[in-house]
């Protein structure tokens, strides 16, 4: 008998972590990686919110099991966050806090979808959504936005998208992997199209809080009273506070949602780990100025790498407004030294330039790269180096 279920056996691995990990595994080998793979701070989390944590262990406090959904006091938190940043007040029974946002998106899927049900997600798209959505027998149905309209989707491709088994609408903003920020008006439009139609809005915002060069982001749920009832936010404090290895993430939205996914997390992780929550406490209501010097390094980052990349031959970039990708169409790059698939192309720039990058093929793009800029500006400098050597050698 097989020993995997089809369920595993249809399911791609993150490619993000591959990468990531792949690039590990040849620097422990001795080879000299530069490694643009994964979206994650390089900086460690802020000194007072590592004191709340190491407090919490001390006093007790986080030896324990705390209530599934989240402790109230964390509810509390993010309340707050939300007042300050969204504009509005949410109470208790809206918010559930989870592992990572990535584990509250398995949570979500897995408390609205019914086999069959579809998700319409505009791509190119991070790497989970879609094997989530399958994971929990829904039907993803991927929407591709065009290069030109700066891979946002346009209400008219979302109704070509729709059929009478869609259920929610994925949106992404800034997104992860082309870094773009859909505008007010966009939103607003897209957010009346949902209300009418009855779709579910999934809003992962988070990377809302990094946004360079005088960009802004706009939360779909803060735009009417209607579609705030239609949406469901998922948000974490991973990218904004440096705190990816503590998986935080939380959903905000209607509360029969809610509770269904406080179920499934009930039945499954069980709480968000205890001194994850303390930590995430202090994160949302301690001292804010750590985020802001972290935004501007990044924003540092980019504006100095943005036009290198840029003038690498073959390389066509856009340049990101927010979250931390840079995501080139290399179609003439590939073309130039002979290629035509972009994960071989990826491959290739691994082993010859020894920087690793994730291949568009994952997010759903088969013309494109990603270089994650959440890294020093050292190694980005000479990650593009290489990148450029690579391309203008024969
Ligand atoms: N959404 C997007 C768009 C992401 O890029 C990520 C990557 N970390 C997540 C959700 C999940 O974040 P985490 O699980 O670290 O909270
Ligand atoms: N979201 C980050 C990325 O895209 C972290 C890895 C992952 O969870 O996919 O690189």
């Amino acid at each position: 008998m097989t020993k995997l279920s089809n369920r595993v056996l249809e399911m791609e691995e993150s490619v993000t972590l591959a990468a990531s990990a792949r690039a590990k595994a040849l620097k422990a080998q001795g080879r000299d990686i530069l490694s643009l793979t994964l979206g994650e701070p390089d900086f460690v989390t802020p000194k007072n919110i590592q004191d709340a944590a190491i407090k919490s262990i001390q006093n007790g406090q986080a030896s324990f099991y705390t209530v599934a959904s989240g402790l109230p006091e964390l509810k509390d938190a993010i309340g707050t966050y939300m007042e300050n940043f969204y504009g509005y007040t949410v109470p208790r029974n809206q918010i559930v806090v989870g592992t990572g946002a990535k584990y509250i998106l398995y949570a979500l899927f897995a408390t609205v979808l019914n086999p069959g049900d579809e998700v319409i997600i505009p791509t190119p798209c991070w790497v989970s959504y879609v094997d989530q959505v399958k994971m929990v027998d829904g039907v993803p149905v991927t929407v591709q936005t065009k290069e030109a309209n700066h891979f946002k989707a346009t209400v008219e491709q979302l109704e070509n998208a729709r059929t009478d088994k869609s259920k929610v609408l994925l949106l992404n903003s800034p997104s992860n992997p082309t870094g773009m920020i859909y505008s007010r008006e966009e939103l607003q439009a897209i957010g009346d199209w949902a209300v009418k139609h009855d779709i579910l809005i999934l809003a992962d915002d988070i990377y809302g809080r990094l946004v360079y060069n005088g960009n802004e982001f706009t939360a779909i749920s803060s735009l009417s009273e209607a579609i705030r009832k239609q949406t469901i936010v998922v948000n974490g404090v991973s990218k904004t506070y440096a705190m990816t290895g503590w998986r935080v993430g939380f959903a905000v939205g209607d509360s029969e949602i809610i509770s269904g996914m406080a179920k499934v997390i009930s039945q499954t992780t069980s709480n968000l780990t205890a001194v994850s929550q303390y930590a995430a406490i202090e994160a949302l209501t301690g001292d804010q100025s750590s985020i802001e010097t972290m935004r501007q390094a990044f924003e540092e980052r980019l504006n100095t790498i943005y036009p290198l990349l840029a003038e690498i031959p073959g390389f066509e970039v856009i340049k990101p407004q927010g979250a931390f990708y840079l995501f080139p169409n290399v179609k003439k790059a590939m073309e130039m030294k002979g290629y035509t698939d972009v994960t071989a192309f990826t491959n290739a720039i691994l082993e010859e330039a020894e920087v690793a990058l994730v291949t568009g093929a994952g997010f759903g793009a088969p013309e494109n790269v990603r270089l994650s800029y959440a890294t020093d500006l050292d190694t980005l400098k000479e990650a593009v180096r290489r990148i450029k050597e690579f391309m203008e050698k024969n």
